[in-house]
């Protein structure tokens, strides 16, 4: 192998690395994202659960002084009875507090149902605060590894970059000049491996005439993608 592609080969290495490092470091700040995401949802889902159970507190609440308000008109009824005198009075005002009981009963079956779903919305609100509080616990190991990832990213980029000047240096300013235009591009090999004919980019077939030239070691670029091209078959192969 000639040495000014041996010398290129050791430049690509460099910089493919610095852009598989920079890939991974710009997906860092949307997993710390996500992350707070899912905790707000989680945090919504207890606030919801808390909310549902004291609704029903609530209804509780006001079943019990419907209550207290029949059983208080039960009593006055049962006064204002024991004061009329015709028959046919009595017997309306016996029908009243006949009324307000029922009215109770059904009150209180009420009452029950509600305090089944009071139950079961308590139970919900427990296994939310659960899920909540380990999640909690969780979050901020979690976004600390993230932040730890990133700082190693950043001192590794940083490493490797102060390293490329000098295997640049060896490149001569024609081929690092075509070199840097493919790097650019930000995507695919800006040196790529020639394999039967086949450019290593673009996977498109080169023409014969590049091919040769490829195997000669000599400055290629493909006829398709315009990447600079290698290879490591051999003339007879
Ligand atoms: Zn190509």
């Amino acid at each position: 192998m000639k040495q000014w592609i041996a010398d290129l080969l050791a430049l690509q290495e460099v910089d493919l690395r610095v852009r598989g490092l920079k890939t991974r470091l710009s997906l860092v700040p949307d997993e710390i994202a996500k992350i707070d995401r899912d905790f707000e949802a989680e945090k919504n889902k207890l606030t919801h659960a808390k909310e549902a159970s004291l609704s029903i507190e609530l209804e509780i609440k006001k079943r019990e002084a419907e209550i207290k308000e029949q059983n208080e008109l039960a009593k006055k009824y049962q006064i204002q009875s024991a004061m009329v005198k015709k028959n046919d009075e009595y017997k309306a005002m016996m029908n009243e507090i006949e009324n307000v009981k029922v009215k109770i009963s059904g009150i209180e079956t009420e009452q029950l149902v509600l305090m089944e779903k009071l139950e079961a919305a308590r139970n919900v609100f427990k296994s939310e605060e659960k899920i909540f509080k380990d999640r909690e616990k969780s979050i901020l190991d979690e976004k600390n590894e993230l932040k730890e990832l990133e700082g190693k990213l950043q001192a590794e980029i940083e490493k490797q970059i102060s390293s490329r000047a000098e295997v640049a240096a060896k490149v001569t300013p024609d081929i690092l000049s075509t070199y840097s235009r493919m790097l650019g591009k930000n995507k695919g090999t800006p040196f790529a491996e020639v394999h039967q004919g086949i450019c290593g980019n673009c996977h498109l077939k080169l023409t014969p005439q590049t091919v040769n030239s490829v195997r000669k070691e000599m400055k290629a670029c493909c006829d398709n993608c315009g990447h600079l091209l290698y290879t490591n078959e051999t003339t007879s192969s």
